[in-house]
């Protein structure tokens, strides 16, 4: 995971031009099946069995770019760092963290805690740090 993520800035660009090169693939490969069906129809039998394998190549090329750029997006998803509450006991001062939940907000009080029965309030909201920033800083 560590090496996805120092990898993914270099990679936008390259991806980028992928893309383009894709978009131009396919529509190459579309001009082709539809020339190769016009041979076909002319009587170009052997011209057709080139237009056809050329452009089916060119398709499944395109098709396997376009199906690998949606498995990056993917992955960059599961990458979306994590957002945090920290929760607090004003009386005893018992500290936990669950994930955010909506309507969070800091000095939000919540139920009570579960050792002194006092109220327990949000404290803090973050983003869980990546495992490249907890290198860095471990103390944080
Ligand atoms: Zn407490």
């Amino acid at each position: 995971m560590t090496n996805k993520a120092a990898s993914s800035g270099s990679s936008n660009k390259i991806s980028t031009f992928v893309l383009a090169v894709t978009y131009i693939t396919l529509i190459l490969s579309i001009i082709a099946i539809v020339a190769g069906v016009t041979a076909f129809y002319e009587g170009f039998i052997e011209v057709t069995a080139y237009l056809l394998a050329i452009g089916f190549i060119a398709l499944a090329l395109s098709g396997y770019y376009v199906f690998q750029s949606r498995k990056h997006v993917a992955t960059l998803k599961i990458e979306t760092p994590k957002i945090l509450t920290t929760i607090e006991c004003i009386k005893c001062g018992i500290k936990s963290t669950r994930e955010f939940q909506r309507g969070d907000y800091v000095y939000k009080e919540l139920d009570k805690c579960s050792k002194c029965e006092d109220t327990q309030v949000i404290t803090a909201i973050y983003r869980e740090p990546t495992l490249k920033e907890k290198e860095k800083n471990p103390t944080a």
